[in-house]
């Protein structure tokens, strides 16, 4: 059963009403369904059971601890890119010798930390990066496993904000590059070259990139091998697309199906650091509507969350659906498809109290009219949601929530104005 879906003119999440839910914990609230978390993980690992996976679920996605432990427990590795990040990894109880650690920016300080975790291996962005965790591993009587972070030079056609892969990205080096880097550093005695990590890109909805991506990195293992690197791993990124309107996105089995038997020609164990297309669909941003207001010709819905909450759609034009969580008369589920629209539906903006015209959930969207305290539902917001949210206009950031069977579990509590205030000195 999908994990969120509508039962007698009721959205649930697993077992549970979400109206019941926001009467127990208010809104603005993220809703989790820990078995869409636990069930794309599993369906990861057994699509790619031949290349022996390593899911690394990619922590900026979504980090609440709760999902970190959940997720651990149930044999998740982690991708890190930065120290707070492996921090909360070690705290919820994963395993930093499952985690790998990338971002183009790491610090002495940062290198040092997954040093001294014990990382599987560090992504390494360039030549300078190189020298920098070559220094800091030998200055601790340490060996750094890394893997170059190659950029294949592949159009993942996403939005370019979130595209990685391409020559002109400041993210990792493109291939001749990275056959120097190689050549120059086999002889480094504090690093060990033990994979060969791609991104190309986030939201990616075909498998052609990776089609792509993964031809030339088996002949670049070949090469990085013939130079003496014992390349086991090859790491093959994150990117894979959900659907945020319909079906867009391709399902997990038809990616496995072109990476990993390149993977297996290369002879490597294959990690993937997945965090969209397991967080993304798992998770749900409840709110409430405060007002409606038309002005000229336009609608606007009023609601308590804002882009504070959720600033996908002001930040990558990103659509998610929206519908009430509690139909009102007459009103039927949302259509499968976002692009058809449902009938006595009229265009609303629907938009925060945030002071900035960019705040807004949707634009133009085809709603059925809904009253003051009507509950709506923000869909696909499992990822890059709350691990975005900011304290603007001074707003407490919303409580999370975890959802399994007919148990919610609080996993975060809403932050207080006290929360807010803390850190200040005056
Ligand atoms: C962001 C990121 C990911 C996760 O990307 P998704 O699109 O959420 O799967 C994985 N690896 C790296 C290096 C990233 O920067």
């Amino acid at each position: 059963m999908e994990p969120f879906h509508y039962r007698d003119g009721q959205l649930y999440c697993e077992e549970i009403p979400a109206a019941e839910l926001a009467d127990r914990f208010g809104t603005p609230l993220y809703v989790y369904s820990q078995s869409s978390f636990l069930g794309t993980l599993k369906a990861l690992q057994s699509a790619y059971a031949e290349v022996a996976p390593l899911v690394c679920y990619s922590v900026k996605a979504n980090s609440n601890l709760g999902i970190l432990k959940v997720m651990a427990a149930h044999g998740s590795g982690f991708d890190v890119v930065s120290a707070g990040e492996l921090h909360r990894v070690q705290v919820a109880g994963g395993d930093p010798g499952k985690t790998v650690f990338a971002g183009v920016g790491k610090t002495d300080e940062e290198i040092k930390a997954g040093l001294e975790a014990g990382v599987l291996m560090f992504n390494v962005e360039s030549e300078a990066e190189l020298d920098a965790i070559a220094r800091v591993a030998a200055s601790i009587g340490k060996v750094a496993p890394i893997a170059l972070r190659v950029n294949p030079d592949v159009d993942p056609k996403t939005h370019r904000y979130i595209s990685t892969g391409k020559k002109e990205s400041k993210f990792g080096m493109d291939i001749e590059r990275a056959l120097r880097v190689a050549a120059s550093s086999v002889a480094i005695s504090s690093i060990r070259m033990i994979g060969m990590h791609m991104h190309i890109g986030s939201q990616i909805t075909t498998t052609e990139p990776y089609a792509g991506a993964v031809a030339k990195g088996v002949d670049l293992i070949a090469q990085l091998r013939e130079m003496g690197h014992p390349i086991a791993w090859y790491n093959m990124g994150g990117g894979y697309g959900i659907n945020y309107k319909g079906h867009e996105a391709r399902p997990v089995e038809e990616f496995a199906r072109v990476i990993a038997p390149a993977v297996k020609a290369a002879g490597c164990r294959l990690a993937i650091e997945p965090g969209r297309v397991i967080a993304g669909n798992a998770g749900i941003l409840l709110s409430r509507v405060l007002y409606t207001k038309q002005s000229g010709d336009k609608r606007f819905l009023i609601q308590d969350a804002a882009m504070n909450d959720l600033i996908r759609p002001a930040l990558y034009e990103s659509y998610h659906r929206i519908w009430p969580a509690v139909l009102p008369p007459g009103v039927s589920p949302p259509p499968d498809d976002a692009d058809v629209q449902a009938p006595e539906c009229e265009p609303w903006d629907v938009v925060g109290p945030v002071c900035e015209s960019g705040d807004f959930l949707a634009r133009d969207r085809h709603l059925p009219r809904l009253d003051r305290g009507a509950l709506i539902a923000t869909f696909s917001a499992g990822a890059y949601g709350m691990v975005m949210a900011s304290n603007y206009n001074t707003r407490p950031r919303a409580a999370e929530v975890l959802v399994d069977g007919t148990d919610a579990r609080l996993v975060r509590r809403r932050e207080t104005f006290d929360d807010l205030l803390r850190p200040e000195i005056f």
